[in-house]
């Protein structure tokens, strides 16, 4: 770690011990450089999880936002990249959101990123995710979506 003194690149730690009731790990440092020190604090990151509607919480998977929308591009003339780079988005609002999302949060991200990339995709997504009831809610989806074209 960066001397906050002197910017020197690599500084030694003189002193490790729980803090917090051992939540934490208190460092003292000190820089061969200048000889200052100072604290830095250790902490375990917040682990970034999902509540679904039936209230039950699950850590948060990448892989299996994936597999949710593989039905919905499954034979679609999708760019190669083009959902990983969706799932990368929705992880990534996922973890400036967190640490707790809720699954419905995640479908509406998905549905936004399906909506640029293939408009089938984005409406398969959306009658499961959404629940269609039958053809009319399809086809006041499919009038939104043209509308805003
Ligand atoms: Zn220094």
């Amino acid at each position: 770690m960066h001397c906050p003194f002197c910017d020197a690149p690599d500084t030694r730690v003189v002193d490790s011990r729980p803090a917090e009731g051992g939540e934490a790990i208190r460092r003292r440092r000190e820089c061969p450089e200048c000889g200052n020190r100072f604290t830095t604090y250790e902490r375990r990151e917040a682990a970034l999880v999902v509540r679904k509607r039936n209230g039950t919480v699950q850590p948060f998977s990448a892989a299996k936002v994936l597999r949710g929308v593989s039905f919905a591009i499954a034979d679609r003339p999708v760019p190669p990249g083009a959902v990983e780079g969706l799932v990368r988005d929705v992880e990534m609002l996922a973890q400036e959101n967190g640490p707790e999302i809720s699954s419905d949060q995640i479908g509406q991200w998905v549905l936004q990123g399906l909506r640029r990339i293939d408009q089938v995709a984005y409406l398969r997504f959306a009658s499961v995710y959404k629940g269609f009831a039958g053809t009319r809610d399809f086809q006041q989806e499919l009038a939104a979506l043209e509308d805003r074209e």
